[in-house]
C-alpha cells in the first residue's frame, strides 16, 4: 500500500506519460471514525487510476492536491464521491494554467488535523461552519453597514494584498491566530463578520471556531480569494479583493489587480514582490524592489550579500549549526536578520546625505 520507487523512478515514468493531467485541490470537515482504515481504501481506490499527489485524512476530514490523468476525471470524481456520503459533489477547485506535471506519486498520510489549530477542546466541531459566500454575495455584504471583514492568512500575504477594510490578525500562525481573534472581536457577537483566506479551508475551520465561542452572524469566502476573483471577473462585478495574492508557487503572488499596496522592505517605496535573500544560509522571504535587488545582489541585507559572496566552504562553515527554518520577515517578531537590514539602512541613509 505504500510507494517502494524511488523518487527518480517515478518522476521518470510521469514524465514518460503522454496524456494530460489536471491538477486539483480539495476539503472537506467532517468526521472520519477510523481514518487509517478510510485511508488504505481511497489508497488503493485512486492509485488504480493513477492519481498522483498529497492527501491528507484526519478525525476532522480530508485536505488533498493532487493530479489526476484526464482520461481518469470522471472515474476519480465518481470514487472520491462515493468514498464518504459527505463528500458526495463537494467542489474540486481545477488549477487554470497548471501543466499538471507536479506530482508523481501518491502520498496519503493520516494526521491529527488536516490544518492544525491548537485546538484540544473535545466539543469543538469544526465540521458546524459559517455561511458560505459567493462573490455576488460578498460584494453585497461586505458594503452593509457595521459588517467586519477578518483575514486569515500570515502578515506576508495580507501584506501585499487583500480585500477592501479587511482587518488583519497580528500573529505568526493560524494557531495563535484563532484565539486573537476571537478576542479581538469579543464585543461583536450580534455583527456580520466575514472571513477568508486563500483557498477557504483555513477561514472554515476560524468560521466554525467563532460560531463554536458564539459569534451568531459568521459567515467566509467559498473557496477562497482564489475562487471569489475567478467569480468576480467571470461575472464582471467590482473586484473588492486589491493587490496580489500570494502563492505558494515561483511566483509568490497573483496579480489582482493592478493596486500595489505593499512596499519594499528595504527602501520603503511601493513594491509589491517577494523573493527569498539568495544567501544560501538566509533565504528570508520579503518584499524587494528592482533597485534594491541590484545593490544587494537579491540579498537581504549586506551581510548576507558578503556571506554570498564568501567562497563555498566558508559559507558552509558558517551555516553550520544555524537554525534553517523557513523565515519570513515579519512584524509582530523582532527577526535576527532585521537588524542587519536596518543598520544597512542607516548607513546608507549616511551614504546619501555625503
Ligand atoms: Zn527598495
Ligand atoms: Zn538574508
Amino acid at each position: 500500500m505504500y510507494n517502494r520507487i524511488s523518487n527518480a523512478e517515478l518522476k521518470k515514468k510521469m514524465l514518460e506519460e503522454t496524456g494530460l493531467r489536471k491538477t486539483v485541490s480539495f476539503y472537506k470537515y467532517f468526521h472520519i471514525d477510523d481514518p487509517v482504515a478510510y485511508r488504505n481504501k481511497l489508497f488503493v481506490s485512486f492509485n488504480a487510476i493513477k492519481v498522483f499527489g498529497r492527501v491528507y485524512i484526519a478525525h476532522e476530514g480530508i485536505n488533498g492536491q493532487i493530479s489526476v490523468p484526464e482520461s481518469n476525471f470522471d472515474a476519480f470524481k465518481e470514487r472520491l464521491y462515493q468514498s464518504a456520503p459527505e463528500l458526495d459533489g463537494i467542489r474540486l477547485n481545477v488549477a487554470v494554467d497548471d501543466d499538471g506535471k507536479s506530482f508523481w506519486a501518491l502520498r496519503m498520510k493520516v494526521r491529527p488535523k488536516i490544518v492544525a489549530d491548537g485546538i484540544d477542546d473535545p466539543n469543538f466541531d469544526p465540521g458546524k461552519t459559517g455561511t458560505y459566500l459567493k462573490a455576488k454575495d460578498y460584494n453585497e455584504l461586505a458594503e452593509k453597514p457595521g459588517t467586519i471583514v477578518i483575514d486569515m492568512r500570515n502578515h506576508y500575504e495580507y501584506e501585499v494584498g487583500h480585500f477592501e477594510n479587511a482587518i488583519e490578525i497580528p500573529s505568526d500562525t493560524f494557531r495563535d491566530q484563532l484565539p486573537m481573534a476571537v478576542d479581538m472581536f469579543k464585543d461583536k457577537k450580534d455583527e456580520n463578520i466575514i472571513m477568508y483566506c486563500t483557498g477557504g479551508i483555513r477561514c472554515e475551520k476560524a468560521s466554525a471556531y467563532f460560531l463554536h465561542n458564539g459569534f451568531k452572524n459568521v459567515f467566509h469566502v467559498e473557496g477562497g480569494i482564489i475562487e471569489y476573483t475567478r467569480k468576480a471577473k467571470e461575472q464582471g462585478l467590482p473586484v473588492k479583493f486589491k493587490g496580489k495574492n500570494f502563492v505558494f508557487d515561483e511566483r509568490l503572488g497573483e496579480r489582482i489587480t493592478e493596486d500595489v499596496i505593499a512596499q519594499c522592505h528595504i527602501c520603503g517605496k511601493p513594491c509589491d514582490t517577494h523573493t527569498n535573500c539568495k544567501n544560501e544560509g538566509c533565504h528570508l522571504l520579503f518584499i524587494q524592489c528592482e533597485d534594491c535587488a541590484r545593490q544587494l545582489e537579491g540579498c537581504c541585507s549586506e551581510t548576507c550579500k558578503e556571506e554570498k559572496n564568501l567562497p563555498e566552504d566558508e559559507q558552509k562553515a558558517r551555516r553550520a549549526g544555524r537554525n534553517n527554518g523557513i523565515m519570513v520577515f515579519s512584524k509582530s517578531k523582532d527577526h535576527p536578520l532585521r537588524k542587519h537590514r536596518d543598520e544597512w539602512r542607516i548607513e546608507r541613509k549616511q551614504e546619501e546625505n555625503i
